[in-house]
């Protein structure tokens, strides 16, 4: 340590980007005379087939909220791009580091390698690191039996503010020093006019209208593909990306239930906020499921894989209207509620019987709340490769029907049907030649006759993995998945 450079406590902010409720930030102004936020664009993520434009976008306008909000402390985050040990060593020259303060992190493969070198870094400088959790998802368990009450102590603890030490941080005019040392990426972004809008104060405005009005009709409208969209939260990016942090929106979901706000609408909003945790809890126990499914039994499933298939399925051309709408809209607003987002996994790794990693970083990079924790779990469900959950293979002509009887989502996303009566929107290849005339639509021409015959794929499908489960190293793998990963009120969360 060179004592004639002043010391520093730096708060890497990673998916955290918010102040409220930040224990590293709140920690780090209370321990040290001067604090840094960071924040870094890091190769790895701009190499990672799992995210896009979209990503760093939304990342881009959470940090210019955050600086807005840092302009009454005379600081702002210090944001580069490149390497973190590289941009850590480049502020040691000038600064002494004392400390790094983050949030813990259950990413992918390329995260937990990454941690693993700053650790390394850490150590060989002699700076202490101090992780903090924020989501309830706790390292090196080894089964659920204390996961609840530990999640239900964290998520009950009082909200971190920083307003105790706010005179320490670093400012602005020693940061711009910094910079130039080091490569800052433009924060412009690019206008994707139907995607959600990154930061704190978006997230506190979708919060709000949610308690306010939208939840009224949360579970009546929650399995509609159109309705869902207003009737949900959408608080799912700002989650992923810590804009607000779980534990403020669980004790406000607490007050508007003692306010006596449709409490049985908030009441299963509720449940799905600790199912987060949940899935985040089982991937951070078991990471392999980035590659391979989490029961071993299916490791040897023959898929071959089908790129035209697969082509069709992105680009939302498979001739199944409900599964076309569901894909185009993704692409272009970032966005499904559940039960799209199982349909069109399900019509993907059943009826076009391919497997559920060749769907994963296109579903990824168009998911604006990319979750790693809830996207390899929940796609390894859907393909039924976990044996411990029912096999559902989602039919989309009934979901269509049930959920969307007018077409008012499915015309609007597939525009080459919306000269059809309601009657043929989900099954437009059952048109008559004289209906074709009368209505100016001839399948395979104006659009795809469906890649599979729906009925056919659904029954081979169902066939092998009804089959598969009666294998041996399916049940042991069943048995073992059960003690690893489920809670003993299994029937509330899966
Ligand atoms: C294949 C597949 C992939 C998914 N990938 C993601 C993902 O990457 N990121 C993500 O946040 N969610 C994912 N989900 C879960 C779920 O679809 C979304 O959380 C939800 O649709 C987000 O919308 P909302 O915020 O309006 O939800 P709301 O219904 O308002 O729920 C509020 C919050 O609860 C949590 N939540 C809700 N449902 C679930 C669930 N089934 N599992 C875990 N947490 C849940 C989320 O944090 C969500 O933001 C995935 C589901 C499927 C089937």
């Amino acid at each position: 340590m060179n004592i004639n450079k002043p010391s520093l406590g730096i708060v890497w902010l990673k998916r955290d980007l918010r102040l409220n409720d930040h224990e590293p930030l709140h920690s780090a102004l209370k321990e040290n005379r001067q604090v840094l936020l960071l924040y870094v664009f890091e190769t790895i993520f701009a190499q990672d087939p799992h995210y896009s434009s979209r990503h760093f976008d939304f990342i881009k306008q959470s940090l210019l909220d955050l600086n807005k909000q840092l302009e009454n402390y005379n600081t702002e985050v210090l944001i580069s791009q490149g390497r973190v040990i590289n941009i850590f060593e480049e502020i040691n020259e000038t600064y002494n580091i004392n400390k790094l303060y983050s949030h813990q992190e259950t990413g992918l493969d390329i995260t937990f390698t990454r941690d693993k070198s700053v650790k390394k870094w850490c150590s060989s400088e002699s700076i202490s690191w101090k992780e903090f959790n924020q989501q309830g998802v706790f390292r090196r368990m080894t089964n659920r039996k204390k996961w609840l009450s530990k999640w239900t102590e964290l998520m009950n603890k009082t909200q971190f503010s920083i307003s105790e030490s706010p005179n320490s941080f670093l400012p602005k005019n020693k940061i711009e020093s910094l910079s130039k040392f080091l490569v800052t990426p433009s924060l412009e972004t690019k206008t994707f006019p139907k995607i959600q809008v990154g930061g704190s104060t978006q997230a506190h405005r979708y919060m709000n209208s949610f308690f306010e009005k939208r939840h009224y009709n949360y579970q009546k409208h929650i399995s509609k593909p159109d309705l869902a969209r207003k009737s949900c939260s959408r608080l799912s990016p700002y989650l992923a990306y810590g804009n607000l942090s779980m534990r403020e929106l669980l004790q406000r979901t607490e007050e508007e239930k003692e306010k006596g706000n449709s409490s049985r609408g908030l009441q299963a909003f509720e449940s799905r906020l600790r199912w987060q945790a949940h899935f985040i809890q089982k991937f951070e126990m078991e990471c392999s499921m980035e590659f391979v499914s989490v029961n071993k039994g299916y490791h040897n499933l023959a898929k071959p894989i089908n790129k035209e298939h697969i082509e069709a399925w992105k680009k939302g051309l498979t001739g199944v209207p409900m599964v076309d709408a569901a894909m185009r809209c993704l692409a272009a607003t970032g966005y499904l509620n559940f039960r799209m987002r199982a349909l069109v996994v399900s019509f993907f790794v059943h009826q076009l019987w391919q497997p559920w990693q060749a769907a994963s970083a296109h579903l990824a990079r168009e998911f604006l709340d990319f979750e790693p924790g809830i996207h390899f779990p929940q796609l390894q469900m859907q393909a039924g490769e976990t044996g411990i959950n029912t096999l559902r293979i989602y039919n989309p002509v009934k979901n269509g029907l049930e959920h969307d009887p007018l077409g008012v989502f499915t015309k609007s996303w597939v525009p080459e049907i919306v000269s059809l009566p309601d009657s043929l929107v989900h099954t437009p290849w059952a048109i008559t030649p004289f209906e074709e005339a009368m209505y100016n639509f001839y399948p395979g021409k104006n659009y795809p006759k469906p890649i599979v015959n729906l009925e056919d794929s659904r029954k081979q499908a169902s066939d092998i993995l009804w089959n598969k489960q009666k294998e041996p190293l399916v049940n042991q793998e069943c048995k073992r998945i059960l003690r690893r990963h489920t809670l003993s009120n299994r029937k509330r969360i899966q």
